[in-house]
């Protein structure tokens, strides 16, 4: 985690336009793209900028096998990244991407998407073996294939969210650590003020990006936002030279070179979901989309029941919130989840077998039960907007998500369709 900055110790400010709760990608994003437009903005963190799933993530910024509604953001991500590299190092690179094929069936997948999202202007394609093989030589692995984008990359999350905040900060952001919102004050039906652990700040339009923790926020305010967490775990290396610079997805593992000389190391399987009481309050919602998926994510029953179990679900602003006393998620790793992932990268470019492992990682990936975020105005409640429920993904598309968020609350059109991404779908 890094320091506070300055900004923590700022005085509360008396208004602004809008509030952001949340300083994670999606919420710095935001706050970036309001106050370039002049827009009197503050966010709020109830930890230190990117203490969650914003710096523990994989660090990919891609196109490749979105859901078709979020290419559009994805494309303009890119763009972004790339803007907000040439002002201040977020350790975005256009490394090119590759996903791995062993059979025609993957070839027929990733044909499948690529004629899909053709229409938006992707840049990707199919390489044959030897095309694939010229990007990942010294595999043990019978490759056939492989999808390739040569412009989607990465983005350093350990130090890209303070990148960009500090974007927001020279364009007139305020931006407070270590200073949770307990609440949201109406008047008039209408979104009047936060309520935060250090005071009052009066405003017209809220935003959550809470992340993991925007079920429960909405939920006290009357709003039923179907998500869940479900823990990913992540190792990197020493730095150390695999002749590998392309971000790779291999099936059962994943790989990218990392700013720092090292590879971040990840496998999709590798991800484990507690049984909460929100598992059973929301079963009607994901009981189908587990049921699609559960090879790819383990059901774990123990002492996470209890923790939630405890943890109100209803509290008053001027009592101490549970965004106070639990001021960070941050699982343990699954050793089984990291070493699966190891072996499989080992055994597929023995390379690896040399490679000192540094650190192993997890974080709670927020999910909805379609795997798309919701980018809204929370009906019912004037003033309220949520951005929340990435899903696994929300880090590439950050700057783009935000940006369209800034147009949102301005009340200006945005340039991304935001139906698909709508908070009511569920349960229309
Ligand atoms: C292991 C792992 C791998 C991933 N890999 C990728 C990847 O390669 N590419 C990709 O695009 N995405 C990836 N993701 C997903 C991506 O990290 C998330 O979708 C994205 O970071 C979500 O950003 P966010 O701002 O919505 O949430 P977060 O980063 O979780 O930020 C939410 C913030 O809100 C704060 N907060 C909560 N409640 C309050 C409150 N009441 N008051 C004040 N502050 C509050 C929290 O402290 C937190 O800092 C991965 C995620 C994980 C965990």
């Amino acid at each position: 985690m890094t320091a506070p900055s300055a900004d923590a110790a700022a005085p509360l400010p008396s208004s602004v336009d809008v509030a952001i709760i949340g300083g994670g990608v999606i919420g710095v994003s935001t706050a970036y793209a309001l106050a370039q437009a002049g827009v009197r903005v503050v966010l709020f963190e109830k930890a230190s900028l990117a203490c969650e799933q914003s710096s523990r993530n994989w660090g990919w910024v891609r196109t490749l096998t979105r859901d078709l509604p979020e290419v559009p953001l994805a494309l303009r991500a890119n763009q972004l990244w790339g803007d907000i590299q040439a002002r201040v190092d977020v350790g975005f690179r256009r490394t090119g991407m590759l996903y791995l094929q062993e059979n025609d069936a993957d070839a027929a997948g990733h044909q499948a998407w690529i004629d899909n999202a053709r229409v938006y202007g992707i840049d990707a394609r199919q390489l044959d073996r030897r095309a694939a093989l010229a990007l990942v030589p010294d595999s043990n692995r019978p490759w056939t294939g492989a999808m390739y984008s040569p412009t989607d990359g990465v983005a350093e999350p350990q130090f890209a969210v303070q990148g960009i905040a500090s974007l927001a900060r020279e364009a007139g952001a305020l931006i407070l650590e270590r200073c949770a919102v307990r609440g949201v004050e109406r008047a008039a039906g209408r979104v009047s003020a936060v309520i935060t652990e250090r005071g009052r700040v009066a405003t017209q339009a809220v935003l959550v990006a809470a992340g993991a923790w925007s079920r429960l926020f909405c939920g006290n305010l009357g709003a039923d936002f179907p998500q869940l967490k479900v823990r990913g775990s992540v190792m990197r290396t020493l730095p150390f030279d695999a002749g590998l610079t392309t971000a790779i997805n291999g099936k059962d593992f994943t790989c990218r070179k990392r700013a720092d000389g090292g590879y971040t190391v990840s496998q999709f399987g590798a991800s484990m979901a507690d049984l909460v009481p929100d598992s059973f309050r929301l079963l009607p919602h994901f009981i189908r989309p587990w049921l699609a998926n559960n090879t790819l994510v383990r059901l774990r029953f123990g002492k996470r029941f209890f923790q939630e179990l405890a943890m109100p679900r209803h509290f008053a602003a001027d009592r101490v919130s549970p965004f106070e006393r639990h001021r960070v998620l941050d699982p343990l790793p699954s050793r089984r989840g990291v070493e699966q992932a190891w072996q499989r990268l080992s055994d597929a470019f023995p390379v690896f077998r040399n490679a000192k492992i540094a650190q192993s990682w997890a974080g709670y990936i927020d999910v909805t039960p379609d795997a798309m975020p919701v980018m809204d105005a929370v009906p019912g409640l004037p003033g309220l907007y949520l951005a929340s429920g990435f899903s696994g993904h929300g880090f590439g598309i950050g700057p783009a998500a935000g940006e369209a968020m800034a147009r949102l609350i301005q009340g200006h059109a945005s340039s991304v369709d935001l139906k698909p991404f709508r908070f009511g779908r569920y349960t229309e």
